[in-house]
């Protein structure tokens, strides 16, 4: 599975992912990527709406992907519906501000597997694969 960034660029990477320590402790659960209100955000890689529209305060997409990731885009205003297939680059919604601990407009995109959340830079930016360790 082929993964390409979330938004047109620049894409400037404004928050880190912040692995949490504890299940339900602190943490960035993914990168917050600065844009414009309004502008496209795209799927990052083949696979299916699992969820879009408003969930408590805020509206986001969710994508499940054949290889068990899922990846989420917040604040996005849907244009895609649940069980809709999606192709990399297909576009999900618009972004919208107001994201938490970003001063513009910023996405928030998440990669998780189950309950892991995982670093969403480490699958658009080579150089940071060819640091994981092989598997023993
Ligand atoms: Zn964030």
């Amino acid at each position: 599975v082929r993964f390409s960034w979330p938004l047109a660029p620049p894409h400037p990477v404004l928050r880190p992912f912040l692995a949490p320590s504890a299940p339900w402790g602190p943490g960035h659960r993914g990168v917050d990527l600065g844009g414009s209100a309004g502008e496209p955000v795209l799927a990052v890689a083949d696979g299916t709406v699992v969820f879009a529209g408003h969930l408590v305060d805020r509206s986001l997409v969710s994508v499940d992907h054949p290889n068990g990731l899922r990846s989420t885009y917040e604040p996005v205003a849907p244009t895609v519906t649940v069980g809709q297939p999606v192709h990399r680059g297909d576009v999900l919604g618009h972004l919208e501000s107001g994201h938490a601990g970003c001063a513009v407009p910023c996405l928030h995109w998440g990669i998780r597997r189950d309950k892991e959340y995982l670093d969403p830079l480490a699958l658009v930016t080579a150089h940071r694969i060819r640091l994981l360790p092989w598997p023993t």
